[in-house]
């Protein structure tokens, strides 16, 4: 008797210890993040983490600092781990097609977060925003903003900046503004003095700050002596902070020399303040608690064989399929919304933006 109670608890604590061991097994997301250099991508993680546990999964959470191989090296340690889920932002979207075939072989579901993953069959679902729109959205503040600063200035003189062209979001965000711009090109009402138009050309790799900066700088110098930018379509809050910071060196935003619209995308702190001083015009929310909701959401629906929620399934091609999405809405701020839309969904405190 005693000694069969004896091996009942003991076969009970080796339950108890082997526990956590099987929800591991059975709930591991492995998330992989591209840098840290962008606040956006922080808290992507931070939101994903807490949202994850929150719903009963174990996660590892890795940023590659911006370079591919680094990416690619943790993605196959994430495998090798035997997570069950991959959440990849990619830094290029076409490098990871070795690593997914081999977390395809493992049985590994793989979700592309934001940033579509491409030239793979081994990608199940796509998260993000809606990118073209995004694009849009950036063009219209630019023309409401060149209407309202620069009411009697015919044409604009207009500037344009574009992503990282290894981002398939990059090429959106660029067609999205160009199906408003390129109209105003074509009735006279906007010109582009520097001529450089097309992704080939206003592409900025892994859209790095201080490239933007150097290209604007160029601009300046080669086609403005003798005229004044009156806007800049930027596709991200650090490439304008670039731009922004090459304009103020020549002289823009003092004396007569009055700042061009700048846009910008993922309202991080900084630009929002920019915005608030009256230097960046405008920004584009996309609340990444929201992505990371519809993420865990996937997640959660494919671990217990169930179908995941999509609401596209016919833009993202990524060159081998049509990966179902879902699509969440981006939102255009501007000095006068700032407050109602990201202090009212609690994204920043008031504190915060002072
Ligand atoms: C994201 C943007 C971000 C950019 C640079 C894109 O893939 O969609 O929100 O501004 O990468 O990090």
């Amino acid at each position: 008797m005693l000694n069969l109670r004896k091996l009942a608890g003991a076969l009970a604590s080796v339950a108890v210890l082997s526990l956590p061991g099987l929800a591991a097994a059975e709930g591991m997301v492995g998330i992989s993040m591209p840098t840290k250099t962008s606040a956006r991508w922080i808290d992507d993680g931070n939101n994903m983490v807490k949202q994850f546990q929150e719903a009963g999964y174990q996660t590892d959470l890795q940023y590659a600092d911006d370079d591919i191989p680094n990416q690619l090296s943790q993605i196959e340690n994430m495998i090798t781990k035997g997570v069950n889920v991959l959440v990849i932002a990619a830094i290029d979207g076409t490098t990871l097609s070795n690593a997914l075939a081999n977390a395809k072989a493992a049985d590994i579901k793989v979700i592309a977060y934001d940033r579509l993953i491409r030239d793979t069959p081994d990608i199940d679902y796509y998260a993000t925003f809606d990118n073209f729109k995004v694009g849009v959205e950036q063009a219209n503040t630019l023309v409401e903003g060149l209407k309202a600063n620069f009411p009697d200035v015919k044409p604009w003189n207009v500037e344009l900046f574009g992503g990282s062209p290894d981002d398939n979001n990059a090429f959106f965000f660029y067609d999205g503004a160009m199906s408003v711009i390129q109209p105003l090109i074509d009735d006279g009402s906007i010109v582009i003095p520097s001529g450089q138009m097309g992704m080939d050309k206003v592409g900025t790799l892994r859209w790095d700050p201080a490239t933007a900066q150097s290209r604007m700088d160029n601009i300046l110098s080669a086609n403005y002596t003798d005229k004044h930018v009156n806007g800049v379509l930027s596709p991200y809050d650090g490439l304008s902070i670039g731009i922004l910071s090459s304009l103020k060196g020549v002289g823009y935003g003092s004396g007569d020399m009055k700042m061009p619209i700048v846009t910008g995308q993922d309202a991080e702190l900084q630009s929002v303040k920019s915005i608030q001083a009256g230097e960046q015009y405008s920004t584009i929310f996309k609340d990444t608690r929201e992505l990371a909701k519809v993420t865990v959401g996937m997640v959660d629906a494919m671990i217990k064989g169930e179908e995941p929620q999509v609401n596209d399934t016919k833009t993202y091609d990524n060159g081998v399929k049509v990966v179902p999405s879902f699509l969440l809405e981006p939102v255009a701020v501007t000095a006068k919304n700032l407050q109602e839309v990201l202090v009212g969904s609690g994204y920043y405190t008031e504190d915060q933006l002072k």
